[in-house]
């Protein structure tokens, strides 16, 4: 690798400390300088949003200075405005105009509600807000999307939030991805909670969910804006393209990891949105910068899913087996066995970042992490 600088480590600069640019970040710290560009001062745990929402936890952020290495990682507290692939260089919301040899681009991804009040939708982005809107109960709110995230909403409210009236709506069936079996757990646990559950038919606005509050569950967007007006080619999900490298396919210089990447594996094709795929970019990302540093080229991305976990409330849940590819196969956990399984599988996350604070080498020896 030809550095950009003078210096005799290549700057690598890494955009967004969520949990593919966190786990990146950190495994580079002790072979390159590494730029962390973000504007918040605190990690936050994007995965326990409907905790926040639901009132089960008051905070569900950490100070990102209690991750990073005291001398290997530079946070830089501003926001990414332009990238210029051609010059290797990003700019700042501050004025800044930073150079890099290598870029890893993990700006991850939004929900972005749909129709002409969307406005008024709650967003796992804005769980703060409703969780003080929640105080001022009862009412009704409705959950619109039928995924992993709508079912953990929905859930959780109705479980903690018993003065509201909780309903999940959905295209298409709720948990269409578990196995038959998994899912009519999902769907009794649901159920006695008190959740009603609309199936086939689409929202297109919040206003038309006949309830006082709309949670928006569906529709994340990728953030990708940044990536498309430097001219890195998008697929048509709006993910920026990457090789089987996770560099983009016109700048090699430019890593793509988590949310943002249009990222696929031999073992289970197309990845899904989702922190069970963001850390191992994150860290995959690394390898292959670290790789480069030594003369070698980078290393192909392998991955395969193990299980999806799902919260139903705090003392349920559901641990569903899948193959490499990620479609159920027939084993599954329930009850508060599941619940703590996820609980752990949450609390890992969060464990692999501090643990790699201090020993970035031990990074690859986590399951799933390449
Ligand atoms: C309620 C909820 C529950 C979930 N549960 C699960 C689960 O159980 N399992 C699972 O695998 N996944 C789950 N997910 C999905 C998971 O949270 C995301 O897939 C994951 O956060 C993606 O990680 P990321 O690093 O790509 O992006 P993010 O975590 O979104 O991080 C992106 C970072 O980029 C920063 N950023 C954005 N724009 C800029 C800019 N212009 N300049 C600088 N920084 C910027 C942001 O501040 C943020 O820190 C859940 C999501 C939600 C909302």
């Amino acid at each position: 690798m030809t550095t950009h600088s003078s210096g005799d480590r290549p700057r690598v600069l890494v955009l967004g400390a969520g949990y593919a640019g966190l786990t990146a970040a950190l495994r580079l710290a002790p072979h390159a300088r590494v730029g962390l560009i973000d504007p918040g001062h605190r990690f936050t745990e994007r995965v326990r949003l409907h905790e926040l929402a639901a009132g089960v936890r008051p905070d569900v952020s950490h100070p990102l200075s209690g991750f990073l290495h005291p001398e290997g990682i530079e946070h830089i507290a501003a926001r990414a405005t332009a990238i210029d692939p051609a010059g290797r260089v990003v700019a700042t919301d501050d004025g800044r105009r930073l150079p890099y040899d290598r870029l890893v681009y993990a700006l991850g991804s939004r929900t972005a509600p749909a129709g002409e009040r969307a406005h008024t939708a709650h967003t796992a982005e804005t769980a703060a807000d409703l969780s003080k809107r929640l105080q001022d109960g009862p009412g009704s709110v409705a959950v619109v999307g039928g995924g992993l995230t709508g079912i953990e909403f929905a859930a959780e409210l109705a479980e903690a939030r018993p003065e509201w009236r909780v309903s999940l709506h959905s295209e298409g069936g709720v948990g269409s991805g578990f196995s038959p079996r998994a899912r009519d757990h999902v769907l009794g646990v649901l159920r006695a909670r008190g959740v009603r559950i609309e199936e086939g038919r689409r929202i297109e606005d919040p206003g038309s969910a006949d309830a006082d509050e709309v949670v928006w569950a569906a529709s994340m967007v990728p953030n990708a804006e940044l990536a498309a007006a430097a001219g890195l080619p998008l697929d048509s999900s709006g993910r920026v393209r990457v090789d089987g490298t996770l560099r983009s396919t016109v700048y090699p210089e430019v890593y793509v990891a988590g949310d943002a990447a249009a990222a696929s594996s031999a073992r289970a094709g197309a990845l899904r949105m989702a922190c069970a795929t963001a850390m191992p970019m994150g860290s995959h990302t690394a390898a292959s910068i670290i790789s480069e540093l030594r003369g070698r080229g980078p290393r192909t991305f392998d991955y395969g899913y193990l299980i999806q976990c799902v919260s139903l409330g705090r003392r349920d849940g559901l641990v569903q087996f899948v193959r490499p590819d990620d479609s159920p196969r027939d084993r599954f956990l329930t009850g508060r066995l599941a619940a703590r399984v996820k609980e752990q599988v949450v609390r890992s996350t969060v464990g692999v970042l501090r643990t790699a604070a201090r020993r970035p080498w031990a990074v690859p020896l986590v399951p799933g992490m390449s």
